[in-house]
């Protein structure tokens, strides 16, 4: 009778949820050939951004930076560097001592960028900088002294040495007026003279992946790549000159800052992009640009879940169909909450309560849900990085022609270091697809301040030799 066909029809609607689920994860699965492909086209784009007549167009864009070495243990002195573009930004003081008994003792003091200022004039927002800088210098009681300075500016920037850097584009969630174009130290250096209150010697602008290299290389000498798995995704390896092509000098290595995170943006990555890939582009602040990026990094990876789950409640699968306003808002998944939701020790009830507290009502059904959707976006997440990483590892070994190589990968960001289960997902893809590399990955705790000091005291050696 009745009973019978609202049962039946209950089976048939639950049947379709689950049809329609299964079917929307399995468009964040990768089959190892695909993962392969990437692979390879990660290599193809590595090529086009080191060659000199496919630069201008290339995606991935390679760029030099001027490190050569790096460190020798010799390195030493009072430093300060700045850390703009992850996280948090951040003005440190590294002490640096050389000798038998190497230390390097930090200080550092976290300052929020607002909004506005992120996605105001570019003027504003190294006002804004310096302010920090002198309130920092209070702190310490350093005003008088001219420090030395690394600044690590987490953003493409074109070099043409140590200290001086054009910013190509900004990423994440950085929009200020008046800088893309412009010498990043210059705006620094005139934003100081302007609050005429103290000076300080900008010896170098640095990468945060490559500030990650080499604090890693400091402990590690076979360090020679830095990744940076967090708010935004990117890397950096030790390149023989030979195949930089920009640069006429042909002895030795340099670190190159691949950019990796705008690999895609001519459309090579089209096919695994899915429509939640997009939708979340064509929202964000740089549409069409970073494609990689934002289907590996912090900051847009919960930006996929929220539209993956917006979808499904449209559908009528989740949160009984209801769109709340917390759904609605853009940004609510950071990354410290997926990596509580996909933490293994959580119960379902835990799992329901971080969603409660970020304003959405789940019942138990939502919330396994959420948990594979969550599940799904971060494991395309890691498998994508370390397909790209084993394109990386395995360009070094051939640069040097090895059947083997065994290698280091200083790592650090907030996505490798929160996320149960990235960090461990991205090691193993980039075994399987780089067979003929040994690829230890080492944490750098702090890299983007101690690695900006070390180039910093490198910098100023060179410096003095030079005249000598
Ligand atoms: C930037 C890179 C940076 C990476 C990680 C990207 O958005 O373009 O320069 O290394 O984020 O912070
Ligand atoms: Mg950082």
């Amino acid at each position: 009778g009745k009973g019978a066909a609202m049962v039946t029809a209950v089976a048939y609607r639950l049947a379709e949820q689950s049809r329609h689920i299964a079917q929307t994860l399995s468009e964040f699965r990768l089959t190892n050939e695909q993962l392969l492909e990437v692979k390879k086209r990660m290599r193809t784009e590595i090529q086009n951004g080191l060659s000199k007549s496919t630069q201008d167009s290339a995606t991935v864009k390679m760029l030099p930076t001027f490190v050569q070495s790096t460190p020798d243990g010799s390195e030493h002195g009072d430093f300060l560097a700045l850390d703009l573009g992850g996280t948090n930004f951040r003005v440190l003081m590294v002490k640096i001592r050389s000798g038998k008994r190497r230390t390097v003792e930090m200080h550092n003091k976290i300052y929020a960028i607002p909004m506005e200022v992120m996605q105001g004039t570019g003027e504003e927002l190294f006002d804004h900088i310096v302010q920090c800088i002198s309130d920092f210098l209070d702190y310490m009681g350093m005003k008088n002294a001219r420090l030395p300075l690394g600044f690590t500016f987490s953003f493409p920037c074109r070099q043409t040495r140590l200290d001086a850097g054009i910013l190509v584009t900004w990423t994440k969630g950085f929009k200020a007026t008046d800088c893309e174009g412009e010498d990043v130290v210059g705006l620094l250096r005139e934003a100081i003279k302007r609050r005429e209150e103290f000076d300080l010697d900008v010896v170098a602008i640095v990468n945060d992946t490559v500030g990650t290299m080499m604090t890693c290389a400091y402990e590690e000498p076979t360090c020679e790549v830095g990744l940076i798995a967090g708010t935004g995704s990117n890397a950096c390896y030790m390149e023989e000159m030979k195949n930089i092509e920009m640069i006429d000098e042909d002895e030795g290595r340099m670190c190159v800052n691949m950019e990796w995170g705008a690999f895609g943006d001519n459309g090579c990555l089209d096919d695994i992009r899915t429509e939640y890939d997009r939708s979340v582009d064509d929202f964000s602040l740089n549409p069409g640009k970073q494609r990689y990026e934002k289907m590996c990094s912090g900051m847009y990876l919960g930006e996929i879940v929220r539209n993956i789950l917006i979808d499904m409640t449209k559908k009528g699968f989740l949160f009984r169909g209801q769109i709340s306003e917390t759904l609605k808002t853009r940004g609510i998944f950071e990354t410290k909450f997926l990596s509580q939701i996909e933490s293994d020790r959580l119960a379902l009830l835990q799992v329901r309560s971080i969603l409660q507290h970020l304003g959405l009502d789940s019942s138990c059904d939502d919330s396994i849900i959420v948990k594979e959707v969550c599940g799904a976006v971060s494991r395309r997440a890691a498998q994508l990085c370390g397909a790209g990483m084993a394109a990386v590892v395995d360009k070094i070994r051939e640069n040097r022609g090895l059947d083997h190589l065994d290698i280091t990968v200083g790592v650090d960001g907030t996505l490798y270091k929160l996320h149960p289960h990235f960090s461990r997902i991205m090691h193993q893809t980039v075994n399987e697809l780089a067979p003929q590399c040994n690829v230890n990955f080492l944490l750098s705790e702090d890299g983007s301040g101690k690695g900006a000091a070390l180039i910093t005291a490198v910098g100023c050696r060179l410096r003095q030799e030079l005249n000598n």
